[in-house]
């Protein structure tokens, strides 16, 4: 392994995956549903499957009905403009999005600030493309961005900024003043963005506003999102990016040597889905605002400190009042103590000692498995 990539060995959602197989226990570590998208969706994929479409290689970009879907999309929920065919690119799932897009617009030793706790792949990333990240970290209780600090950490050398909103995993949604301070910034710094967007469509308070819709941010946005968290379907890998055509051409870029192209058929079925009705993205977000309060009532009961989030599919939580300081040792002891697994967000910090007490849940399961988690973390 290199000196970019040293220390990063295996994900913590796989050593946490692997950990519930092993032992058997509620898995509410890696956030995916336990429940999977619509039969209709599932069908769809089946007829292209059958009718060979996207049996072969895709086009480049994605397929035309699928750009074509993203376009009306970001119409329909943001009001935002996107041409298919120069302004729509079609990734591996939001990852691959994300990598292409950092390997595409930075340079070696460029600056890239991110809200930490990171997403473990931003940080992978940003190595990968031998960049510098600096964190702008968002602290509990109310993990809200500092945007006096922010402004302190731009220098000649940043390019970028990385911004998720709703963000994975303290679960705060950027508000608009938020958003209009960061745009603010970028136009004045003469900066990137790229916003991670996967959990557009899950929030429960307060609403998602698109920086990309903010005055100069156009074109100088990369937004990202994925068909797994809004449609439960991980599984697919399909996400994509909209942006200006200067800004998808560089992503696609290098997009072209990272996969090609995949998931053909899926692709497809991607394409009907966002076409679903408001009905289905108004019932899916209510139900996982109906599990989001069964969690954090049910944790909070259990004696964790419970930071609610206003949107995405986690909720972090503070261990201290458990007696525990210790997220790491804590959550690979979990699965033995009360067959639970969670995650540490100790590991989505440069600064491992400011998250070492925080531990995040995932809620998109069903509520009886919640209910049952809740009954073992009793027991701690
Ligand atoms: N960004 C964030 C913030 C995430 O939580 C995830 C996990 N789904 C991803 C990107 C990756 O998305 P995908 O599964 O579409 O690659
Ligand atoms: N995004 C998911 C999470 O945060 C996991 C994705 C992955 O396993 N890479 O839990």
């Amino acid at each position: 392994l290199n000196r970019r990539l040293a220390g990063m060995g295996t994900t913590i959602f796989a050593e946490m995956s692997a950990l519930a197989t092993a032992t058997g226990s509620i898995n509410l570590g890696q956030g995916f549903p336990d429940t999977d998208g619509p039969q209709e969706v599932r069908e769809a994929a089946v007829r292209a499957l059958r009718e060979g479409r996207g049996n072969q290689y895709p086009p480049g970009p994605g397929v035309p009905e699928l750009r074509e879907a993203i376009a009306e999309h970001q119409q329909r929920f943001h009001g935002l403009t996107y041409d298919p065919d120069t302004e729509v690119l079609v990734t591996a799932g939001a990852t691959e999005a994300i990598a292409a897009a950092l390997l595409a617009l930075l340079e070696p030793g460029d600056e890239v600030i991110a809200f930490e706790p990171f997403y473990d792949s931003y940080a992978a990333c940003i190595a990968m493309a031998g960049a510098v990240r600096v964190p702008l970290t968002l602290r509990q209780p109310a993990f809200r961005p500092d945007l006096d600090e922010l402004r302190s950490l731009i220098t000649p050398r940043t390019r970028l900024l990385l911004i998720n909103t709703p963000h994975n995993p303290t679960g705060t949604v950027l508000t608009p003043e938020e958003l209009a301070a960061i745009a603010e910034l970028a136009v004045e710094h003469d900066l990137l963005v790229i916003t991670d967007e996967v959990y557009e469509h899950l929030v429960f308070d307060g609403a998602h506003h698109p920086l990309a819709a903010l005055p100069g941010m156009r074109e100088r946005t990369v937004a990202i999102s994925s068909a797994g968290k809004t449609f439960s379907f991980t599984g697919w890998k399909v996400g994509w990016v909209t942006g200006a055509p200067e800004l998808v051409a560089a992503v696609r870029t290098a997009k072209q040597y990272l996969t090609y192209v995949s998931a053909g058929p899926f692709q497809y079925a991607v394409a009907e889905a966002l076409r679903l009705p408001d009905a289905y993205y108004a019932e899916f977000r209510a139900e996982l605002h109906r599990k989001r309060d069964l969690l954090a009532a049910g944790l909070t009961e259990a004696g964790f400190r419970v930071f609610e989030p206003q949107g995405t599919y986690f909720i972090t939580t503070d261990i201290t009042p458990l007696g525990e300081k210790d997220g790491i040792e804590f959550c690979r002891a979990l699965p033995a103590r009360c067959g639970v697994v969670a995650i540490p967000n100790a590991v989505f910090y440069d600064r491992t000692e400011i998250g070492l007490a925080q531990v995040r849940f995932a809620f998109c399961k069903r509520e009886s498995v919640l209910r049952e988690a809740v009954e073992r973390l009793h027991r701690l």
